[in-house]
């Protein structure tokens, strides 16, 4: 087999070089750990981008793709399947939400709820279509989530993005309020917003958001892709927070490892009807029946509860490292999604030092370091892994 330096080299000659990749080739994973084409062992605690939540190659992962890859793999949407009908039971029957459609990935299931929400305001609305987001926001990288994003510096290469969205501050009430208008439609918002920086809203922002949404008739759709699935200590995020969203999108976890999304939505908004909306693959057999695998096992051992447990040591470890490093001005998030903030931009040099001490962290800012590990790490694990990070902290 190649070494990862040739790895890397053919990478650079035939990939569009789009990715600013850590030079790790990663050829295995087994739990919280990979092990890269060099035989090198790292601790991983990016689960690959809050995607991984019951680590590599869970038993109960492997199992399901392998039987339902001697089963059945793909039909189209034109038939029913029974993993894709188990799994929007599961999610219904544990969410607030009463219907659900499977896509790909994230932006996917972002873009089928900007769809739901355009049609929302068309019938429901007097042809209402903009939709409210927030700075920081990230919701996708096709043309309208990238729209729906608020960070500039990933749309003006794309410009003229689709219209119809208003960006505003994130945990600001007062600025939904002036923003909405006789256009708008919908508000859409990460519950914590992850790739934007890991920012916690206060605790009464997104009830405060969900009854001005009310007062005005507009959706409250909740981008879950990253807080959702346990992430944050309960199944979904906005549990942690005391409110209901009309409409929810789901990926990265639900998963486990296989790319799929979802949006979810109540029955009084769910307009969509047959010819509306659809997909080749959305929802196909083999990625339900791990999706449903996963979230079966992540409900039946409460791995949410586990999530709050494991949030505890994170967050104690974190804030020892705060109190050793000067240069780490903030610990920040919730159940294992957290970050830590440096006073300059040091987060790309941490990362180059952690790849060599075998410590797989992601820079989600110049600044920042972002924490997303599988759920089931243990205490032991984030010990090490802090130990590791507190090794290469020192040597800078
Ligand atoms: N929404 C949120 C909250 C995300 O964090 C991400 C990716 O980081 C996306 C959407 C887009 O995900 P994908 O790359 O699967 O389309």
């Amino acid at each position: 087999m190649n070494k990862s330096s040739e790895w890397i080299a053919l990478e650079k000659k035939y990939y569009v070089p789009v990715v600013r990749r850590q030079p790790v080739v990663i050829v295995r994973g087994k739990g919280s750990w990979v092990w890269d084409a060099d035989g090198k062992e790292y601790l991983d605690l990016i689960g690959g981008w809050a995607v991984n939540s019951l680590g590599h190659c869970h038993p109960v992962i492997t199992q399901a793709i392998t039987e339902q890859a001697t089963t059945l793999v793909q039909t189209s949407n034109q038939f029913y399947t029974v993993p894709q009908i188990l799994l929007a039971q599961l999610l219904v029957e544990h969410s607030c939400l009463d219907r659900v459609f499977f896509g790909n990935s994230a932006a996917e299931a972002n873009e089928g709820a900007l769809k739901l929400a355009r049609k929302y305001g068309k019938q429901k609305r007097g042809g209402a279509y903009e939709v409210i987001t927030a700075h920081h926001s990230f919701h996708g990288r096709t043309l309208t989530t990238l729209a729906a994003t608020g960070q500039p510096h990933y749309q003006e290469p794309f410009t003229p993005l689709p219209p119809g969205f208003a960006h505003v501050s994130y945990n600001d009430v007062d600025a939904i309020m002036n923003a909405t208008s006789d256009k708008t439609v919908a508000v859409m918002l990460e519950p914590i917003q992850g790739e934007g920086g890991v920012n916690v809203p206060a605790d009464d922002y997104l009830q405060r958001v969900r009854a001005w949404c009310d007062k005005q008739g507009l959706l409250l759709i909740l981008d879950e892709v990253q807080t959702g699935m346990g992430r944050l200590g309960s199944l979904f995020g906005y549990q942690e927070y005391g409110v209901e969203p009309d409409v929810m999108t789901l990926a990265k976890g639900l998963g486990c490892g296989v790319p799929i999304g979802a949006f979810l939505s109540k029955e009084f908004c769910t307009v969509l009807g047959p010819g509306d909306h659809g997909s080749t693959f959305g929802g196909n057999p083999l990625v339900t029946a791990a999706a449903y695998a996963g979230s079966k096992y992540l409900i039946d051992n409460n791995i949410p509860a586990y999530v709050k447990q494991m949030e505890k040591h994170l967050f104690a470890r974190l804030h020892e490292l705060k109190a050793r490093f000067s240069f780490i001005t903030e610990v920040r998030g919730k159940g294992l999604l957290a970050a830590i903030e440096f006073d300059s931009d040091i987060a790309g040099k941490v990362l180059t030092h952690a790849n060599a001490s075998g410590v797989l962290l992601n820079a989600v800012k110049p600044s920042a370091l972002r924490f997303m590990p599988p759920l089931t790490i243990t205490a032991e694990e984030i010990d090490e892994g802090i130990g590791r990070l507190e090794k290469v902290l020192k040597e800078i």
